[in-house]
């Protein structure tokens, strides 16, 4: 059973808080981007990352697969081996792009001048 989670959906952007500036401080324009750098960053290294762990997790999805697959004769461990393969190779590129999103944007609410004013090109957090 899921709990319908209606809260972020029917929340609008414009109350994310009065920490985060909406317009420029060097020349008040409201004409502002949020670059996100680090959860596009994060997200790409988390699925490598996740991609290279999933690699690993592979090997032996494929081992696995290809015992369950015995019982089949040899075709059946083959295609199992690499049903196995696959599954724990997605496995492990989807949680490590999760992973890297969700650490990429702690960066950009923390460290990096997230936002950027399109009229002046000044970047600030
Ligand atoms: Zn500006």
């Amino acid at each position: 059973m899921y709990v319908e989670l209606e809260e972020e959906d029917a929340r609008p952007s414009s109350t994310s808080g009065p920490s985060k500036p909406l317009s420029c401080p060097a020349c008040n324009s409201r004409n502002i981007e949020t670059l996100n750098y680090g959860r596009r960053i994060g997200g790409a290294i988390g699925t490598t990352a996740g991609a290279a762990g999933g690699f690993l997790s592979a090997l032996s999805g494929a081992r696995a697969g290809a015992v369950a697959g015995a019982a089949a004769g040899p075709v059946g461990s083959v295609v199992g081996g690499a049903i196995g393969a696959v599954l724990a190779g997605l496995a492990g590129g989807a949680a490590g792009a999760v992973t890297g999103v969700a650490v990429g944007t702690l960066v950009d609410d923390s460290i990096l001048d997230n936002r950027h004013c399109l009229h002046c090109d000044h970047t600030f957090s």
